[in-house]
């Protein structure tokens, strides 16, 4: 195992408006890796560190241009060996002090994995039960943040998307072929970006959400992809909503499920089970700006 520095074009210091100097010239980002049994993975800080021998998550300065999801991974493999395809993030959390920001990226381990130091800046790299992390001495940026963070650790974003609604809201000619339609929803979808959480009056910053699209008449054929599950509905579409909805909520109730539709009756009857909505433009926005 080789033992280095890592570097970037983001190291280095910013005086920030708020009075403190902040590592990242554009900004920082950390990972917070939580799994049900282990609890979070926590760094160790070197003594010689900015906060030197404090408890974090392994994190550092963002490269020019680099998001703050890749920041995030990057660091945790070069700092814990975390590897990063074994990591689903569900939600951040950002800290903007406007000419910096530290963005916290909360996600689930996919399997197991040996963390450990991988690089100088790690005294120790480990696992802590969720209820112990407060009792560490943490880094001051990482503590004012940890009760938020601590009542959304175990919880993820399910989006239930009413595909005839979302198709339907955008006249694109998509009536001449339902199930292509569908099918570039779903390109789409498996491509989203991560959704803000106020636009769904969620806590956090971003969620990156679970995808259940329900298809229904000439729309169904539609494979499954990458993050995105398909529901096919055998008749009709709002009743195979709800019961996904249902189902969800009842199956995981810790988690937010949101139902993507502008259908005022579907709407109430998702309420009734127990789950949030959102109109299609919150969608709309996002993939037209990922395109
Ligand atoms: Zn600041």
């Amino acid at each position: 195992m080789s033992i280095v520095h890592h570097h970037t074009d983001g190291d280095g210091w910013v005086e920030c408006t708020c009075g403190l100097r902040h590592w990242g010239r554009y900004g920082a980002a950390g990972l917070m890796l939580v799994d049900a049994e282990l609890g979070v993975l926590l760094q160790h800080r070197a003594h010689w560190s900015h906060h030197g021998g404090t408890w974090g998550v392994p994190g550092g300065a963002r490269a020019s241009g680099e998001s703050g999801l890749s920041a995030a991974l990057r660091e945790a493999e070069e700092e814990a060996a975390v590897p990063a395809e074994a990591v689903r993030p569900r939600h951040a959390w950002v800290e903007d002090h406007g000419p910096w920001s530290y963005t916290t990226v909360v996600g689930s381990a996919t399997r197991r994995f040996e963390a450990r130091p991988s690089d100088p800046e790690s005294l120790d790299i480990t696992w802590v039960p969720i209820d112990e992390v407060p009792k560490r001495p943490l880094l001051p940026a990482f503590e004012r943040m940890w009760p938020g963070i601590r009542d959304q650790a175990h919880r993820s974003l399910v989006l239930v998307v009413d595909t005839a609604n979302v198709v339907g809201s955008r006249p694109d000619g998509w009536w001449r072929d339902r199930r292509g339609a569908a099918t570039r929803l779903r390109d789409g979808l498996a491509e989203l970006p991560p959704v803000p959480a106020d636009r769904l009056d969620l806590p956090a910053t971003m969620w990156w959400p679970e995808i259940i699209m329900v298809t229904e008449g000439a729309a169904r054929g539609v494979p499954e992809a990458d993050g995105v599950a398909v529901v096919e509905a055998d008749g009709d579409g709002d009743d195979a909503i709800v019961r996904v909805v249902a189902d969800v909520v009842a199956t995981r109730p810790q988690d937010h499920v949101v139902t993507v539709t502008a259908d005022r009756a579907l709407q109430a009857r998702i309420e009734d089970a127990g789950a949030g909505h959102v109109g299609p433009s919150v969608l709309r926005e996002l993939l037209d700006a990922a395109e």
